[in-house]
């Protein structure tokens, strides 16, 4: 089964709309199709600017860094998966473990919004990893298994292969400490193997990317892995040419 690999860029809480423009003038010139999916992952203020500069680039996608599950309602500073729908967003990054550990996102919450991301119409990318004692202690495989059945506990087998999944060790997001092949594979398969348990056909088509301090001089080896399908890049997705490098590098 042939996945189409997706390398996405969360630029975090980085860039007003004149640098995201900046980078867009940069990074439109420079990138050029090579049968990969692009998704670029800017903060709330700067999604419409980002759509609108991509309207005409049908491979590079827009994605927000997360959202609420609930349509509407009276959550002040939320933002609701139809607004984000409505702006031309593609999809969402769930559960990234800034949200979680900065900000309380739970296993409970997050099994509400991957269904009301899909239900949206919203690509979601759910991240996964293991802090580095939990790695210490043996516990990586036990952390994962806990994070995919909580987080997808409400997600149907029909809809599992519309989910992506990014394996983010936490010890390795922004720190330069980049997991090596091995234990990338290892765990990139490990969960396509949790998705099998489920369903057989979601793991031959759902996408797991891997995200860690992936640069321009690590990229091939870590996306030629069997079962990594993409990254998810962080501080190297904020230049526009080693988020270009990384993209040409598959
Ligand atoms: C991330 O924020 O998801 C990430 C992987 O960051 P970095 O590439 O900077 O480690």
């Amino acid at each position: 089964m042939s996945r189409v690999p997706l390398i996405a860029g969360n630029w975090k809480m980085y860039k007003t709309c004149a640098e995201a423009n900046a980078f867009l003038d940069v990074f439109m010139a420079e990138e050029g199709s090579n049968g990969v999916d692009v998704a670029i992952c800017p903060p709330f203020t700067a999604l419409q600017t980002t759509i609108e500069r991509l309207r005409s680039n049908s491979r590079v996608q827009v994605f927000a860094q997360t959202m609420h599950s609930a349509p509407c309602g009276a959550y002040t500073g939320e933002i609701a998966p139809p607004m984000l729908r409505e702006l031309g967003v593609h999809g969402v990054i769930l559960g990234h473990s800034e949200r979680r550990e900065l900000f309380g996102e739970t296993d409970s919450a997050l099994a509400k919004k991957v269904p009301a991301a899909l239900e949206a119409g919203l690509t979601p990318i759910l991240c996964v990893g293991e802090t580095q004692s939990e790695r210490q202690a043996g516990d990586t495989h036990r952390k994962l298994r806990q994070q995919i059945s909580d987080d997808l506990s409400e997600v149907t087998d029909e809809q599992l292969s519309n989910v992506v999944i990014a394996y983010e060790p936490i010890w390795a997001i922004g720190t330069g400490e980049v997991a090596t092949p091995e234990q990338a594979q290892e765990a990139a398969g490990f969960i396509r193997a949790l998705v099998g348990d489920r369903s057989k056909v979601a793991a031959s088509q759902l996408r797991v990317l891997y995200g860690g301090s992936v640069k321009p001089e690590n990229a091939a080896e870590l996306l030629g892995l069997e079962d990594v399908d993409g990254a998810l890049v962080g501080g190297a997705s904020l230049e526009p040419h080693s988020f270009v490098a990384i993209i040409k590098s598959l």
